[in-house]
């Protein structure tokens, strides 16, 4: 990987062509590749020598993009998955089985939550969920002796928390456990947090890194640094049977999670993206800083006017001098916090549903992080699900309403925000 600055790195990692090859990285849409002997692809199907197998494990288009993600993200290797979720799941299933534990944040992903408070259970996965705020000693109470992941999100969706990364960094080298970041809303323009200790990052691309909702997808990324021979992960040291007996950790020393995660999981499971997405997904990787600039610039304007609405009755935007996590956010995303503004507005649930059949710009969609202005209500959509309690451990008041401030010009959206306010 290059040097280059991430602005750089955005346009020009991952697709290098050669003399007189395309400018453009190609849409390699083939499920198989074409081998010149039956020794070669029995080399490749005992990982002994690289190269693509099928397209369920790997392609040419979707490394392009995986290679790119890791070079964002300063890890040493990226799996796309089929969405973000797929990325979660497989991220903690590499390093867990039936009978294992995971600490995990409560301020998550609607999606992320589901999937860990009833999915994972079933498989006998279990996690417990902890506030990030908390201290390191009330979170450390969490861990079991089974216990072999964290996790949490840097920027939280919906309550739009900041996390202390270098803090649960701690607590999981503490206790010989990775940390698993989702760095879906900040993006690796605005924070790396393999930079703060994390040992593996997840994003849903989905959202900024497609940034224009064209195509569902995931990554994992792999920081490369985690001590899997500590004793815990015998599946990441012993000789896995379904390859022959390969030992990850022997055979791909830094990369044993991330080719862990392809050969075996990926393989097996095939949540894979596809070729055509990660074309997609890469178009909107070229222009990821830009947008992420004008995104942040944005949302500074909205939250601002906002915060001095008397119609609204709170704003959360870690940007802003008032909120919470103001000094969190300076450390940990100097850039911008994101286009993503979460507010309570007078009146409770109905106002809050009132004010959003009202907009006329900001469309009402289940998705973020879009270049067009989103407007979301937690309560009766994504976090449907979810009792008030579970709510609340959430940070999701029922009258809590997520904005995601596009790349429109700010002064059309906050027209179209006062108009609605009435
Ligand atoms: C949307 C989202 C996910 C899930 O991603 P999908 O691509 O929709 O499966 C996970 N984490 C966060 C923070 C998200 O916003």
């Amino acid at each position: 990987m290059e040097s280059w600055r991430i602005e750089t790195r955005c346009l020009q990692e991952g697709y290098k062509p050669g003399n007189g090859e395309p400018r453009v990285l190609p849409i390699f849409q083939s499920t198989t590749y074409k081998y010149d002997s039956t020794e070669h692809v029995a080399k490749l199907f005992d990982l002994e020598v690289p190269g693509h197998m099928y397209t369920r494990i790997s392609n040419p288009t979707v490394e392009c993009v995986e290679n790119k993600i890791a070079s964002l993200e300063g890890g040493v290797g990226a799996l796309c998955t089929s969405s973000g979720q797929s990325a979660s799941m497989i991220a903690v299933m590499n390093i867990c089985g039936c009978g294992d534990h995971v600490v995990s944040s409560g301020t998550i992903y609607g999606g992320t939550y589901n999937l860990f408070s009833v999915t994972l259970k079933k498989m006998g996965v279990e996690v417990s969920f902890v506030d990030p705020d908390a201290s390191e000693d009330e979170i450390q109470k969490a861990f079991r002796p089974g216990t072999k992941a964290v996790f949490a999100e840097t920027i939280a969706n919906p309550k739009i928390s900041v996390l202390d990364i270098e803090k649960f960094a701690r607590i999981s080298k503490k206790n010989n456990v990775p940390l698993i970041v989702d760095n879906t809303f900040a993006t690796p323009i605005l924070c790396r947090p393999i930079e703060f200790g994390a040992d593996i990052v997840v994003h849903s691309t989905t959202k900024y890194m497609d940034g224009h909702a064209t195509s569902v997808g995931g990554a994992i990324v792999d920081a490369g640094s985690f001590d899997w021979k500590n004793g815990k992960y015998p599946d990441m040291t012993q000789p896995d049977p379904s390859y022959h007996g390969v030992a990850y950790t022997e055979a791909f020393a830094e990369k044993a999670y991330i080719t862990k995660a392809r050969v075996q999981y990926m393989r097996d499971i095939g949540n894979c993206m596809s070729p055509m997405n990660a074309f997609l997904t890469n178009i909107g990787l070229e222009t990821l800083h830009i947008r992420m600039e004008r995104h942040c610039e944005n949302a500074v304007k909205v939250a601002r006017y906002l915060k001095g609405s008397d119609k609204v009755l709170s704003v959360s935007y870690p940007a802003l001098a008032e909120d919470k996590y103001y000094d969190m956010a300076g450390k940990y995303l100097p850039k911008g916090c994101s286009g993503v503004i979460s507010f309570r507005i007078k009146g409770g649930r109905e106002e809050a549903v009132r004010f959003m059949d009202r907009l006329k710009l900001a469309a009402i969609v289940v998705h973020v992080a879009d270049a067009r202005t989103a407007v979301l209500h937690p309560a009766s959509s994504t976090h449907r699900q979810l009792s008030d309690s579970q709510l609340m451990d959430a940070g999701i008041e029922p009258d809590l309403i997520r904005f995601s401030v596009g790349l429109e010009n700010a002064d059309d959206i906050i027209e179209d925000i006062s108009q609605a306010l009435g």
